[in-house]
């Protein structure tokens, strides 16, 4: 299997630490509003890295975080009348409601910053001694020139990054190097704040994710993940907090999502240009926003529109109905075997299976992925109406089942439909046979109509009358 290593700007074999044993750190998001479908597309991209790593044996321990200390999480709890614990308390529970739409996986732990202060503390001390931060008035800062490697995963060279930063105006001048960054700040009055040797404070934004995922995996892990803007800073401080404070390496590989956007500019809240999550889903199902993400391939940019939102809608009905087409004829099919010909035939099954496989065993490809699944569909709906043998349908249900579950879609959920309502459309399909028996197609026509306004579509197969919502 392999990995595109922001690292090493190259796809390299994927081999864990410990065998059969994966490590991964996820970044999580700032928790003062709903999240965008940009954010959701890590959620869902490492979700399904989860997923086939899971697939593939490997025991995954998956951690991701809240930050629920910042700057945004306050000045939105000021403007509410509200307190910093309230605005992310609540919207949490809001994200967490939108991953499971989005059929994400809880993670194995969903540290919060708020609840990790203890390590955080004991990091930062660590590193100032060490001789990699100093503290100056309350603040303590990362001396980036102390740690030689700083820009290894953004590729960037420090001295030019100090030349480029001593251009810009309005330097800390505390700071030793304009490229140092904050790992502890004191209290604004009005704030929430945590005791410190440093005094009443709180930790800036990178020492965070240091601190959890040392806690909560180790020194070092395998995959450290996240959108590419994270890359730097971000990601570059947390290897050199890391690395200078644990003297081992920090995470393995490094994999970065590309951005979603829109007219080819990166949906963000700043810009305004943004879609929450929840809102796109009062128009298009959950399920066609997790299809929709997984249709590109997790680097590439995505442009999001309604257009293609809806072509991905398309294609989603499609397996969906291929899938219950599939369920159908086996529940009401005889309990016949394969025949001779039908079990030379199944081979062509593994086959699937091994390009869907090679497809995402090339850093995850799940476009092509995709791809074998509509592939399969269209060989299990040619096998339906051909009328193969029960068993052979199952193989093919079985195939279908595994490749959807790997990424997370087209799931089979029974349609919600109360008793009440199937008995009625149960009654509504058993009047309309009558009809059709009795040469009366205007009746059978109008019960058609009658079930299609509540939403129900019949199709008429060699195994009865099928009946599904949508
Ligand atoms: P934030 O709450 O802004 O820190 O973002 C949470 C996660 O969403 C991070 O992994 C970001 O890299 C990612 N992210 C934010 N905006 C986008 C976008 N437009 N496209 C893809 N990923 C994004
Ligand atoms: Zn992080």
């Amino acid at each position: 299997m392999k990995v595109y290593n922001t690292l090493t700007r190259q796809k390299e074999e994927f081999i864990p630490r410990e065998e059969g044993k994966v490590k991964m750190y996820v970044c999580g998001p700032t928790v003062y509003d709903y999240i965008h479908i940009g954010n959701a597309r890590p959620y869902v991209v490492f979700d399904t890295v989860r997923r086939y790593l899971e697939y593939k044996g490997y025991d995954v321990t998956y951690v991701q975080n809240f930050t629920d200390v910042d700057d945004k999480i306050i000045n939105r709890a000021n403007k509410e009348g509200s307190t910093m614990e309230a605005i992310s308390n609540r919207y949490i529970e809001e994200a967490f409601h939108d991953a499971d739409g989005l059929n994400v996986k809880r993670a194995t732990v969903h540290p919060r910053v708020t609840q990790e202060m203890d390590g955080i503390i004991a990091m930062v001390q660590t590193l100032i001694d060490k001789g990699y931060a100093y503290e100056d008035n309350g603040t303590v800062y990362y001396d980036t020139k102390k740690f030689p490697e700083y820009g290894k995963l953004s590729k960037k060279n420090l001295d030019e990054l100090i030349a480029g930063a001593s251009e810009r105006v309005a330097i800390d001048d505390a700071k030793k190097n304009p490229t140092d960054f904050v790992l502890w700040k004191p209290k604004k009055e009005g704030e929430p704040s945590w005791t410190s040797p440093w005094g009443e404070g709180r930790p800036g934004w990178h020492i965070e994710c240091s601190v959890m995922a040392k806690h909560h995996l180790g020194d070092t892990i395998d995959i450290h993940a996240g959108g590419e803007d994270l890359i730097f800073p971000h990601h570059e401080n947390e290897i050199a907090q890391s690395e200078a404070a644990n003297g081992c390496q920090f995470a393995k590989y490094w994999l970065h999502n590309g951005f979603i956007t829109v007219d080819n500019e990166k949906m963000s809240k700043s810009l305004g240009n943004f879609f929450t999550v929840r809102d796109i889903a009062a128009q298009f199902p959950y399920e066609v926003i997790r299809f929709f993400i997984l249709n590109g391939h997790y680097r590439s940019p995505i442009n999001f529109s309604r257009d293609l939102m809806q072509a991905c809608q398309n294609g989603l009905e499609r397996i969906k109905n291929a899938r219950k087409e599939l369920d159908f004829y086996i529940k009401n099919s005889a309990d016949t075997k394969m025949t001779a010909e039908e079990t030379a035939q199944a081979a062509e099954l593994e086959k699937y299976k091994e390009q869907f496989e090679a497809a995402m065993d090339d850093d995850f490809n799940t476009a092509d992925a995709i791809s074998v699944i509509y592939e399969l569909v269209r060989f299990s709906n040619i096998a339906v109406k051909a009328g193969v043998s029960k068993e052979y349908a199952e193989k093919i249900q079985d195939m279908l089942d595994h490749l959807c579950g790997v990424l997370g879609v087209a799931e089979l959920k029974e349609d919600a439909v109360s008793d009440e309502e199937t008995a009625k459309i149960e009654e509504l399909i058993a009047k309309r046979a009558e009809a059709k028996k009795a040469k009366d197609f205007a009746t059978a026509d109008a019960i058609r109509d009658e079930l299609a306004a509540m939403g129900i579509t019949i199709k008429d197969t060699r195994q009865g009358v099928q009946w599904f919502r949508g």
